[in-house]
């Protein structure tokens, strides 16, 4: 089948959560918005799961391409603790049973660690109840922004920035999660025929960034892209990522990472070139663009 066409001066936007995990909007909802934007082409990326695929294909609006990819939860060991890094991954065979296994057991992880968490709160006497947190998450992957969202509610913080403040779920009640060793997320996005992309690579603010020489051992072991145009990365950060990626043969992109409001961002609020989107097009072959017919 071949790809949608898409115009030379398309809006492409490749990065967005929806409900199937820590977003806001259904992913119905999500690629309307996605239309109402004013988008050519939209990306579904939802944490460690393609269980919003289906519903966004379905509710596509005219005149929108949906790639359909998701965010992995890795982690790189070179360093002590390892470092968390995420790994957007387009168009890859969902059915590819290795890495479908291994989205199971981070999002089975994430529901321990979660627990874990909440556990570590109530100890301390906030009396948040993980039943309620995980029947919020409507059997999406949970995350910390679900916790979150549960100290906005009890009135023990104002914001999601405040949640993940040092005295909350930034630090004094953070968790690490069971996640993949980033070489071999890389290998099984390749061999499910997807294209990986090193999502905020210089996200500082979020936590640890990893230095540049794993970035060109990822770039030898398979990855494709680097996320330059972040709202998590500065000016400079913005350069430097493009440096490297001259350096490396590597593509950049550029995205909202949408959440609906667990974040202030809007859909488009960066994008993609159309060169790069090609290039993810070109190399995938697992799953196609859909377009809606
Ligand atoms: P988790 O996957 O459970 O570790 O939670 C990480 C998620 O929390 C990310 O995917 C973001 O959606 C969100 N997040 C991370 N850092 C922040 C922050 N400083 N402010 C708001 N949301 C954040
Ligand atoms: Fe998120
Ligand atoms: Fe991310
Ligand atoms: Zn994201």
């Amino acid at each position: 089948m071949t790809p949608p066409p898409v115009p030379a001066a398309a809006r492409i936007d490749l990065h967005a959560h929806s409900t199937a995990s820590d977003g806001t909007l259904t992913p119905a909802e999500l690629v309307r918005a996605a239309g109402e934007a004013g988008l050519d082409v939209v990306a579904i990326t939802d944490h460690d799961t393609t269980t919003g695929w289906a519903p966004a294909v379905a509710a596509l609006p005219p005149g929108l391409t949906l790639v359909r990819g998701a965010e992995i939860s890795c982690r790189w060991h070179g360093a002590d603790p390892p470092v968390a890094l995420h790994l957007l991954a387009y168009l890859f065979d969902p059915a590819e049973p290795e890495l479908g296994a291994e989205l199971a057991r981070v999002r089975a992880a994430r529901e321990v660690r979660g627990e874990r968490i909440v556990a570590l709160l109530r100890a301390d006497g906030v009396e948040l109840s993980w039943p309620e947190i995980l029947a919020g998450a409507g059997g999406g992957t949970v995350g910390r922004p679900h916790i979150a969202q549960a100290l906005i509610r009890a009135g023990l913080v104002a914001t999601t920035t405040e949640a993940f403040g040092p005295e909350w779920l930034g630090e004094r009640y953070r968790l690490p999660k069971d996640d993949i060793d980033v070489f071999r997320a890389v290998r099984l996005v390749r061999a499910a025929g997807g294209v990986p992309v090193f999502a905020h690579p210089r996200a500082s603010r979020r936590g640890r960034i990893v230095p540049d020489e794993l970035i060109v051992e990822l770039a030898a072991a398979g990855l494709a892209g680097l996320e330059a145009d972040h709202e998590d990365h500065s000016p400079a950060e913005r350069a430097h990522v493009r440096a490297l990626a001259a350096e490396l043969g590597l593509f950049v992109t550029g995205s909202s990472d949408f959440h609906g409001t667990h974040k202030t961002v809007r859909l488009g609020a960066f994008t993609t070139s159309p060169e790069a989107y090609g290039r993810i097009v070109a190399e995938a072959t697992g799953v196609t663009p859909v377009a809606s017919a």
